[in-house]
């Protein structure tokens, strides 16, 4: 007998789904949160700027429509107070709170074989087991700093994005550094322009930021999206993206070029991802359309940008659009234009310590700041997980057997662990993740309900089938342009973190693909999956 049916590891989006379908099913379920509250990356992500890159809309829970009447957003992106209200109105909506464990960390999960359990054992001391361990870490919440010798010597303060403090840290009148130029960087950066002395970005590869023209929603757009959420399901569940975003309907072969001009420049203005979802729908598959759409950003920014130096800098040259994850730029080339931002180009020249008084480059030039500011990235997908001592029964770590790159069966089940169904795991799809942990969560729920129903003790992934999974992840990444990220040291393969294996970490088929997988899989008695009675013999 164990102390519960399933312990989720994480109180975000994942983790609370979960637990809300879990205690649905009749399961009982703990969830341990390293966070003093719920949130996840949003309780940890709380840097000036941080937004979703999501419309609000569907940037949420679909399963309840209660929820969904009641919640009323307020902007086009909500911002991370906005986003962390909600899911605290959630917890507290579904009474979620006194079954999570606040500031306790997982330090080690092992799964025994022979009593077909997992014993968790947490920062509290505590140690507890369950039947299903339900990993909900989240794709982006160990944060990646390079490891620049002299971080601690630095006599200003300093600061991860991802860890960023509780209490309000002043930036009024600093010299601030920011390193690093992806999707935080680009959020950060406009807001930090108005409030320090000046501020200095250290980029290393510029990216295609695409505006994405925030704005506060009315009462009568609220009042459509409200009306209009059965229609607006369907469309997330055919978007590629998980997006509420019709398909083009075109590709570029179909229009001429002043058309196509036209398609762009209506696209720059409606912003966000729609600018490249609602154009063309060969962007990401197509060199040619993916050219013109690269060389329009490059055109809107030298536009942007008075400096013809800055501007080329910005420009990203020599790789697609998508090749890296596209951030959205609230007034970000705009800010360059300003005489208190100044862009410091470090592809040739890295970044080689950090000193007392600032940064220090390759070739000996050193600055000086009071704050310096790390948006430096993530150990994506996978960090969450193999930071945690998650074991075999055979005694193998995930992590040790990840070495040579995650494999996962559906990005939800590993050979080896038995029981252990992962949320967002290596393999889910990319795009907007709440829409598709509304599709794995129940997913996982009517898997464990199956176990159940017949008598069954456990349920693990096939390696055959991983392997085959990994093929299938590979074969999709290299038919669209994501899978250009090698060189681009994209997060998207693990490129970013020295060392990492680089494996596609998530499903690129397009989330109606991965949703029908999914179903397939589901339908053909869990195939790719081995059913188990006790007792449960290890794989590895
Ligand atoms: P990221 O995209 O991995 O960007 C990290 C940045 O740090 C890159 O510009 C990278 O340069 C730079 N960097 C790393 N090591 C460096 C070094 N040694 N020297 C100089 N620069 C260095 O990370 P992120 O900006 O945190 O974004 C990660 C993901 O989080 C996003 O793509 C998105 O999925 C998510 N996110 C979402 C939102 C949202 O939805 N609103 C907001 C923020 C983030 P290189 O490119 O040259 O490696």
């Amino acid at each position: 007998m164990t102390d519960y049916d399933c312990i989720i590891i994480g109180a975000g989006f994942g983790g609370l789904r979960a637990m809300i379908e879990m205690r649905r099913r009749g399961l009982t379920a703990r969830v341990i949160e390293s966070g003093s509250d719920v949130g996840g990356t949003w309780y940890w992500n709380r840097y000036p700027g941080a937004r979703t890159d999501s419309e609000s809309w569907v940037y949420c829970f679909s399963f309840d429509d209660d929820l969904l009447q009641d919640w009323d957003w307020k902007a086009r992106y909500p911002d991370q107070p906005e986003v962390q209200r909600y899911l605290a109105h959630v917890a507290d909506r579904f009474d979620l709170r006194r079954e999570i464990d606040f500031d306790t960390r997982v330090e080690c999960a092992v799964r025994d074989d022979a009593t077909n359990s997992w014993t968790v054992s947490t920062s509290s001391g505590n140690q507890l087991t369950c039947t299903y361990l339900i990993p909900a870490t989240g794709p982006l919440s160990v944060p990646y700093l390079p490891p620049f010798p002299g971080i601690e010597s630095f006599r200003g303060e300093w600061h991860l994005t991802a860890r960023w403090p509780k209490e309000s840290v002043d930036l009024t009148g600093k010299r601030v550094a920011v390193v690093g130029t992806g999707a935080t960087a680009v959020q950060l950066i406009p807001e930090a322009a108005q409030l320090a002395d000046h501020v200095t970005v250290f980029q290393r590869t510029p990216n295609y930021v695409i505006p994405a023209r925030n704005g506060m929603l009315g009462d009568n757009q609220r009042r459509s999206i409200k009306a209009h959420y059965g229609d607006i399901w369907k469309q997330v569940g055919e978007h590629v993206f998980g997006m509420a975003i019709n398909a083009a309907g075109r590709v570029l072969a179909d229009v001429d070029g002043a058309e196509a001009r036209r398609i762009l420049e209506r696209g720059w203005e409606v912003g966000g991802f729609r600018f490249l979802f609602e154009s063309f729908d060969d962007v990401f598959t197509n060199q040619e359309t993916n050219d013109v759409v690269s060389e329009f950003v490059r055109d809107k920014i030298r536009s942007i940008v008075v400096d013809p130096t800055t501007a080329e800098l910005l420009c990203p040259k020599g790789y697609p659009v998508g090749g890296k994850r596209p951030p959205l730029g609230h007034h970000y080339y705009e800010t360059f234009n300003r005489p208190n931002v100044s862009l410091v180009d470090v592809s040739g020249n890295p970044i080689e310590s950090v000193t007392e008084a600032g940064i220090r480059l390759a070739d000996g030039s050193e600055r000086e700041f009071d704050m310096i500011v790390f948006a430096t990235g993530f150990d994506a997908v996978t960090g969450g997980l193999t930071t945690i001592d998650i074991r075999s029964s055979a005694g193998v770590s995930l992590a040790e057997a990840w070495a040579d790159g995650s494999e996962t069966q559906l990005g939800i089940g590993v050979t080896g662990f038995p029981n252990m169904f992962m949320i967002g795991g290596p393999g889910s799809p990319i795009g907007n993740f709440p829409p598709a942990q509304d599709v794995a969560v129940p997913w996982i729920a009517d898997a464990i309900e199956h176990l159940r129903a017949t008598g069954a003790d456990a349920m693990e992934a096939d390696q055959s089938a991983m392997q085959a999974f990994g093929r299938h992840l590979r074969d999709m990444i290299d038919a669209t342009v994501f899978g250009q990220g090698d060189e681009l040291r994209s997060f998207l393969i693990g490129a970013n973190v020295p060392g990492k294996p680089h494996v596609p970490l998530f499903h690129f088929g397009g989330f109606p693909a991965y949703c029908k997988e999914l179903q397939d899989c589901a339908d053909a008695g869990y195939v790719g999956f081995t059913i188990k009675a006790a007792p449960v013999r290890a794989h590895v």
